[in-house]
């Protein structure tokens, strides 16, 4: 467990037992088979639909919705896993607000888009449910492939060079394959342990081999896979978490917010589960609003969001800001943190200043404001960690503090390709990791075919 997550002091079980199975049900609970038909009967079945455009992975949106206005579900789920096959957890996870349905010529002419997220949810439930699979693998290539890194990614390259025939290994560094699926995503997006049964879905192709607790740089070096395979596929993810750079921050109480949101994804007893009466949590991303509005549902009294700069440059979407203030959670903007005020080591507040934009410069401007707080989580981005490529024999390309590659995932070592939020460049989201992975191996094949 994270040490310093949960201070002596702070306990569980503040709500009554049946609140929490409450409090972290689905967000969105899935349309039934009714519903479902009324939703795909708003479509309008673009042209040029602009929602396609919009998604990362490019699934074919009008048709797999006309597929389920038919009465064709499994259909409609073989045309979204055809470009994603992660389209069950994307349903889940994906900011719909800000991709497709922002798009949407209903959102721009009403308002009111077509629920596609909630649509492909239900598509991809069916033939889950069913164990419905689409493809078969070609027939053996004889090259293998080692993909470090079982998440979206990782996931997403190695199901695709399966299917192709090549042989592969993923090496995992953690104990369950997911990656942030299984440790990050918010509990109420992904219920019913969801992220293993995808994982068992994707790898039910066969000719894919998952290696738990085989850390790239620790157990194995990237010079060392690069010799006995035929091509490396790195999905690495962040495993890196900015500091606050306030004093204090090494205090009892003060914890990284995914540490808290790991810990909380893999509990069998939320109610067990330690939270503070006021936390605070400072960031103004999607895992500061998980953060929070997770510590609110398990019982924090008060719980406030602290962003150093306004409204509109957060990156939470605006659903999500709604999503937390529904919940209870007070946003505050226009303050970052000089001090985490302890006793005896523990936290027992946190010191902030305003802050305030001279010229394009955000400065402080000296006036602070102290905000009681048992519980403080830091959720101000996430960043790679390079020592994993440690022994890499030649040194990758980086950029910006990240892998550099090409349009096709490419690195800059031979053999070596990249994708998800490890390389450079991207957006930071499960869907936009999906399409990287699939692209890579779509390349890895070109490459090793060829
Ligand atoms: C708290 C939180 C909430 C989020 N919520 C959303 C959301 O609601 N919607 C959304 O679209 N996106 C969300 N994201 C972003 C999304 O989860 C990521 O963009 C996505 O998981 C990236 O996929 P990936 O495969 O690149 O990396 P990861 O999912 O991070 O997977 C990387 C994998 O590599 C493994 N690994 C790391 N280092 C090594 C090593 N040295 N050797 C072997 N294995 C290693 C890790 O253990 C992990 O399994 C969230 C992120 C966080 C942190
Ligand atoms: S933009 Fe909206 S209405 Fe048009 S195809 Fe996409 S989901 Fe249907």
């Amino acid at each position: 467990m994270a040490e310093g997550l949960f201070k002596e002091g702070i306990v569980g079980g503040r709500l009554e037992s049946a609140q929490y199975a409450e409090n972290f049900s689905d967000l969105h609970p899935p349309l039934d088979n009714h519903e479902a038909l009324v939703e795909s009967d708003r479509c309008y079945f673009c042209y040029d639909a602009p929602c396609m455009t919009a998604c990362p992975t490019s699934i074919d949106i009008p048709m797999f919705i006309r597929q389920i206005s038919t009465g064709n579900p499994l259909g409609s789920a073989k045309t979204i896993f055809d470009q994603n096959i992660l389209g069950g957890m994307c349903a889940r996870v994906c900011p719909t607000e800000t991709l497709c349905e922002e798009v949407c010529v209903r959102e721009v002419a009403e308002g009111k888009p077509v629920q596609i997220g909630r649509l492909q949810r239900y598509a991809t439930d069916v033939a889950m449910e069913q164990g419905k699979q689409f493809y078969s693998r070609a027939a053996p290539t004889g090259k293998k492939i080692a993909v470090v890194g079982a998440g979206p990614a990782g996931l997403a390259a190695a199901h695709r060079l399966a299917r192709y025939g090549h042989e592969v290994t993923i090496l995992e560094a953690r104990e369950k394959a997911g990656g942030l699926n299984e440790y990050g995503i918010a509990a109420y997006k992904s219920t019913d342990d969801f992220a293993q049964a995808e994982v068992d879905y994707v790898t039910s192709i066969g000719g894919i081999t998952i290696e738990n607790g085989k850390a790239l740089g620790r157990d194995y070096h990237l010079a060392e896979l690069s010799a006995s395979y035929d091509a490396v596929f790195l999905g690495l993810g962040l495993a890196g978490v900015n500091a606050l750079r306030a004093d204090g921050e090494d205090a009892n109480g003060v914890s990284n917010a995914v540490d808290f949101i790991s810990v909380l994804r893999q509990s069998s007893d939320l109610a067990g589960l330690p939270v503070g009466r006021r936390v605070v949590v400072i960031g103004g991303g999607m895992t500061a609003v998980d953060a929070a509005v997770q510590s609110k549902l398990l019982g924090a009294e008060e719980v406030t969001i602290c962003y150093r700069r306004g409204q509109e440059h957060m990156n939470a979407s605006a659903f999500e800001q709604d999503l937390a203030a529904a919940n209870g959670v007070v946003i505050r903007h226009w303050l970052q943190p000089k001090q985490v005020v302890s006793d005896g080591g523990k936290v027992v507040g946190i010191e902030l200043e305003y802050t305030a934009m001279k010229g394009d410069k955000l400065s402080g401007t000296g006036e602070i404001v102290r905000l009681a707080a048992d519980q403080v989580f830091k959720a101000i981005g996430q960043s790679f960690e390079p020592s994993a490529l440690n022994g890499s024999g030649a040194s990758i390309a980086m950029e910006g503090g990240r892998i550099k590659v090409d349009a096709e995932g490419r690195t800059s070592l031979k053999k070596v390709w990249a994708g998800g939020d490890c390389i450079a460049g991207g957006d930071d989201l499960t869907v936009s990791a999906v399409a990287q992975g699939r692209d890579a191996a779509e390349s890895i094949n070109r490459a090793l075919m060829s």
